[in-house]
This record gives C-alpha cells, structure tokens and sequence, in this order.
C-alpha cells in the first residue's frame, strides 16, 4: 500500500487526509512532538500485530523479532537514504528484568537487511514510570533528558534511523530524535512496527481529526 497523504511539516505518511488539519499538519506536529524528521509505521497497534508484539515483549519469545523486523522492512521509506539503525534504549534495569531490549532485536535484522550497521548510540539514564495513562504533556516531561548520547563521534553528521516496537504519542523519540540532533545527527527517522491509533483516549481532542496509522510504501 503506498501512502497518498503526507504532513507538510514531518513528511509522516497517511492513508487518509483525517489525521492532518486544515494546514496539512498532523497531530504530532500540532503536539510539538517535532524533533524527528519522519515517521514510519507498518500498521495500527490492534489485532494480531499487537498480539505478537506482546508476544514478543512481555511473553519473551524472542524468535518472533525476526518476522517482525520482516514488517519493520516493509514500511521502509523507498525515498530515503540512512547511514546506520539506531534502537530506542530501554533502561539496563527493565533490560535485565526482560532479558531484551526489543527495540534492538528487530532493529538488528533490519539493518543487516540493509547493509547498514546498528548502533547501539543511547542510553537511557534514568527509570521511569511506564508512560500509560499519561496525558501528552505528562509524557514529554517523563522522558525530558532522559536520553543521552553515548559517543557522538559515531553519529555526527549521519542520517539515523531510529527504531522502537510501537509508536504512542512520539514523545519518547522524540525525546530520542532531539539528543542525537544535539550529538550532530545530520536527520532522524523514526521507524515503528505499530502507531497507536490515540482516538479513544483523546478526549480533549475529540473535534479535530486525530491521529491514525500511517504507512510505509510496501
Ligand atoms: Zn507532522
């Protein structure tokens, strides 16, 4: 499926016009979530996607990184060139209590696919809560500093594309996208199996057109 619908400000690709407003803008954008340059999603956070991907992350059947990271390629930009994959860190304390970091499983597969080395560039400095049930303002404050470069000499100057499971509000990336821009990253992309589709618990947006997935020309 090929994407006809684009946001004048982030380029993120949609199946419809509803997500973008009369200014051709979406609702990250609007939000101010801003510090990517893109975003690629291979589908919605429902059904069977989402199933695996629990699956994955809380099930810990770490053979499914590999189909899913088979998604992650199909929802590659066709119009983009990258220098390296850059997995979105989890803290090294929830690393070690689920044994991964499911970011980079599917991201290792995907760079290999591209010929393209994955760098593990961030960390996460501090624990935080889990972002559910938080309200976008909320969400930009939980994650503000909480990533840091490791090594900017590895990534300046390059065109990074970040990878994480699912994509919420665009808040943790970011967050992401900002610190290696910081570090000299020359652009960042941000590419997600799933997009959550935020209708239902937008209450405070419920009049203006609301997010919705986004695809990747397969
Ligand atoms: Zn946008």
């Amino acid at each position: 499926m090929v994407a006809e619908y684009f946001c004048v400000k982030c380029r993120t690709p949609f199946l419809s016009e509803h997500p973008l407003d009369e200014d051709g803008v979406c609702g990250m954008c609007r939000h101010g979530f801003t510090d990517f340059d893109a975003a690629y999603s291979y589908g919605a956070y429902e059904g069977k996607l989402r199933e695996i991907i629990h699956l994955l992350k809380y099930g810990r059947i770490e053979p499914l990184a590999k189909p899913l990271s088979n998604l992650l390629i199909k929802a590659l930009p066709l119009d983009q060139l990258f220098d390296c994959v850059v997995p979105i860190p989890i803290h090294w304390m929830r690393r070690i209590s689920r044994g991964f970091n499911q970011a980079e499983l599917i991201a290792k597969p995907l760079a290999d696919y591209m010929s393209l080395p994955m760098v593990k560039a961030m960390r996460r400095r501090s624990y935080r809560p889990p972002q559910v049930g938080l309200s976008n303002a909320q969400r930009r404050d939980n994650v503000r500093g909480v990533f840091s470069v490791r090594k900017p000499e590895q990534i300046n100057g390059l065109r990074i594309l970040l990878v994480d499971d699912v994509f919420t509000t665009g808040a943790t990336a970011s967050a992401c996208a900002k610190a290696l821009k910081q570090a000299g990253a020359k652009h960042v992309s941000l590419l997600t199996l799933a997009r959550v589709d935020r209708r239902p618990v937008m209450a405070e947006f419920r009049f203006t057109p609301a997010d919705s997935m986004s695809v990747g020309a397969a």
